[in-house]
């Protein structure tokens, strides 16, 4: 096995290779060749978190797709007839993209491309940016082999966005989100020359002329990200803010807003798997400072999808119905505010994190986080048909299994065994760990 399918299956989630693995035999049936590419790559190799599979395929993705769909129950969730690329998702929450190898000739910048079936090398370096334009081969022959025309991994190595080819920023100005969303995603400061590019894009005025069919799906991009106040900053700090609203400017840059979520997402363990990157609470930080004129306007030209724009305007009044129903003195038991809080919706959630007054409120929420969700979730059905002796496929188990996770969730923690005290000195002195500090005593402070 190469070294780099080596470091797919021990980066990738089982579920993602599962895919993979599918996808290659895919490409050995169909006599196709198929490769992982953009962003996948980008965090396999970087070492971050993959979010979804990006494949590129030398041919159409249809007939692809149509396989994968009948060999791994995925289905297609999108499609884009002119691009031609197909989007699906899978059992075990994996999400990826088909998409036709191709060249994108563009004629007057910010207009859209043509668009030309190509070879993997030509699609590459006409990519974004180097960093997004490296493959991996999963065909027959050649699985393993990385292709990295542009030398997007030194670009890794060196922590730096750069731009694919030089016109990459004139040619789709779109690619300006993009950049400084992955510039504040991973901490890469733009190269000295993408920071010249930009700042020959500005001076054209071509960076004002990105649709609002690409503004509105970037804007809701930005709600994923880890970090949207210091994305918020610099777009703003860029000019660039207005482009979604004109009122989006001065004071009514809701910037504390974002912080005030960031810290109330550090509450929140990784490993619990809860989804805090609603486009609903970032929408209604974003937009918390203009009067409710300037919020149709920018709903109206961001064309942004009825559902998402329901959660975020419902999202104030039903919190506060969230509210008072945790603050509700029946609430005694763990197994109780479990049950409250384990059909919420995760941004009314982060609301009252945010927001909440009540400390009962924002204890029994910290708790469910924090606590009840992990008990729960390490609890396997094993464990609660050896307690129970009830077998997993009997109809009674699921209640059987509920009973026992209330017990559970209620049941006193064990308090450990008091330690043997030997003589403790009435004035404490602090142990310095070896090999480390000055060997100064430090005075312990009462
Ligand atoms: P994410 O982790 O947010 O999914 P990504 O880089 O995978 O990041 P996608 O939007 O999934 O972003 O796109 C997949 C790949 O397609 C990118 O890595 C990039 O190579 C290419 N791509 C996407 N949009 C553009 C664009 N506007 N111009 C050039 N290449 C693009
Ligand atoms: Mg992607």
């Amino acid at each position: 096995m190469s070294d780099y399918m080596f470091m797919l299956e021990s980066h990738l989630t089982a579920s993602q290779f599962q895919v993979v693995n599918a996808v290659q035999a895919a490409a050995a049936d169909t006599n196709v060749s198929v490769f992982l590419s953009g962003g996948a790559m980008r965090d396999v190799l970087g070492g971050y978190p993959v979010r979804d599979l990006d494949f590129v395929i030398e041919g159409l993705p249809k007939t692809f797709a149509k396989l994968l769909e009948k060999k791994l129950h995925g289905e297609v969730v999108a499609s884009d007839e002119r691009k031609k690329s197909i989007a699906m998702r899978f059992p075990g929450n994996v999400t990826a993209e088909f998409a036709m190898a191709k060249v994108e000739k563009y004629g007057r910048a910010g207009s859209k491309p043509q668009i030309i079936p190509a070879t993997i090398h030509e699609d590459l370096r006409g990519r974004d940016f180097t960093i997004n334009a490296i493959a991996l081969s999963l065909n027959k022959a050649s699985r393993g082999l990385l292709l990295d025309p542009t030398n997007g991994l030194a670009d890794l190595e060196r922590r730096e966005m750069q731009t694919a080819y030089s016109y990459a920023l004139y040619d789709d100005p779109a690619r300006i989100l993009r950049m400084w969303r992955f510039s504040v995603r991973m901490n890469f400061p733009l190269s000295e020359r993408t920071r010249g590019q930009y700042a020959n894009v500005k001076e054209s005025g071509q960076h004002l002329k990105i649709s609002n069919e690409i503004l509105g799906p970037e804007l809701l991009r930005m709600a994923g990200e880890g970090n949207p106040a210091e994305l918020l900053r610099i777009l703003d700090e860029e000019k660039i803010l207005p482009l979604f609203s004109p009122a989006l400017t001065g004071a009514k840059v809701n910037l504390a807003g974002m912080q005030k979520l960031m810290k109330a997402r550090t509450h929140i363990p990784f490993e619990i798997g809860f989804e805090a990157n609603q486009p609903s609470l970032f929408l209604y930080l974003l937009t918390q400072k203009l009067t409710p004129k300037e919020k149709t306007a920018l709903i109206k030209n961001m064309s942004i999808d009825k559902a998402t724009v329901n959660s975020w305007q419902q999202l104030e009044a039903k919190s506060k119905k969230l509210e008072k129903e945790l603050k509700s003195p029946l609430l005694k038991k763990p197994s109780l505010i479990y049950k409250a809080l384990r059909h919420a919706a995760g941004d009314q959630v982060v609301f009252l994190l945010m927001n909440s007054s009540e400390r009962q409120v924002q204890e029994r929420i910290k708790n469910y986080l924090q606590k009840f969700v992990g008990i729960v979730q390490e609890t396997t059905d094993a464990e609660v048909s050896e307690a129970t002796k009830i077998a997993p496929e009997a109809s009674k188990f699921a209640k059987a299994k509920e009973e026992y996770l209330a017990k559970k969730l209620d049941a006193k923690p064990k308090k450990l065994p008091e330690p043997e005290l030997e003589a403790v000195p009435t004035i404490p002195v602090p142990q310095q760990p070896m090999g480390r500090g000055t060997g100064r005593v430090v005075a312990a402070r009462s």
